[in-house]
């Protein structure tokens, strides 16, 4: 049977925007030591536009877009969205594709126009070898931006930057959780700058970037071999993660396969939500005692 308190709690939890699928995770939650936050769409809204757009060839910028956005139209990631939102905003009229594949935590390929094509990550070019001497596309990685590279085969053809948005409630819930002296620390697969930015932005104390879907799970394990950890996240790459950590959260707004993996769901999306879990567990455990 479960007692009493808990029950109450874990309906106090649900009034408050809290899903609680596993209890024992929920009575971790009072030990935390450190919390583990995914970026994309978990500190930030996921909700990125292009904002630069540079041709390293004979493509036009409006081309460069047109053709990433026809690759992205394949893939649900937030940067594919943020790539075709933005050439719909331009009136571009995408291109058949075939052949598409995802490379995990890495782009995108597709046949298109005869030519196989991809969207890349600047973490790709590196393991390929692909260099792009362009004081330009230098620059926009320095800004703290999401950079992306259009290719044919191995032919850099155009750089696209896209900015995202950090949540609002993101820098309230880091502060509150630093202050009962948690650690805080951010885990992304996006470039080292970008989570530079976003980590000094939010007041994070450290970070892991350029961590490829796979190797998420690997890195909350690190951590847990000093600290009992949480960790929060919200895509397909975060489920296995979610599943190592002492305890796993999942924004609610997050694909179906985290949601799935999370012991805690956070309803409204909100990560100022997990200092409530924290301070809501150790009400209830401490009244076990
Ligand atoms: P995060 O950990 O921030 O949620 P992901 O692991 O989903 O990021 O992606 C890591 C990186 O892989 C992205 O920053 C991007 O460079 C690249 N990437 C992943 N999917 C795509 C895509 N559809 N188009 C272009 N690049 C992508
Ligand atoms: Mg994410």
């Amino acid at each position: 049977a479960v007692p009493l308190v808990v029950a109450v709690s874990t309906s106090l939890a649900a009034k408050s925007g809290l899903l609680i699928r596993d209890r024992t995770a929920f009575e971790k939650a009072r030990n935390i030591q450190a919390i583990i936050f995914d970026k994309t769409g978990t500190l930030t809204k996921g909700v990125f536009g292009v904002a630069d757009i540079i041709s390293l060839g004979d493509l036009n910028e409006n081309e460069v877009l047109r053709y990433s956005a026809s690759i992205e139209s394949n893939s649900e990631h937030p940067i594919a969205q943020g790539v075709v939102k933005t050439s719909k905003e331009k009136e571009l009229e995408l291109a058949k594709t075939s052949e598409f594949k995802a490379i995990a935590g890495k782009g995108v390929e597709a046949k298109v126009d005869g030519k196989m094509m991809k969207v890349v990550s600047p973490g790709y070019l590196k393991e390929k070898n692909i260099e792009v001497r362009d004081d330009r596309a230098e620059k926009l990685l320095g800004q703290g931006k999401t950079v992306v590279y259009l290719l044919e085969g191995d032919r850099p053809l155009g750089v696209l930057a896209l900015a995202d948005i950090v949540r609002d409630e993101s820098k309230d819930a880091i502060k509150k959780l630093k202050d009962m002296g948690i650690k805080c620390i951010m885990l992304t697969g996006d470039n080292e700058s970008v989570a530079k930015a976003v980590s000094e932005e939010i007041g994070i104390d450290e970070y892991f970037a350029n961590v490829l879907p796979d190797k998420k799970a690997e890195k909350v394990k690190e951590v847990q071999k000093k600290y009992s950890v949480a960790m929060v996240g919200d895509g397909i790459n975060d489920a296995p993660a979610l599943v190592q950590a002492d305890v796993g959260i999942a924004i609610g707004a997050g694909t179906d396969v985290a949601v799935e993996s999370a012991d805690i769901i956070l309803v409204k999306n909100d990560p100022r939500d997990v200092v409530d879990i924290v301070n809501l567990s150790k009400k209830t455990y401490r009244k076990m005692l």
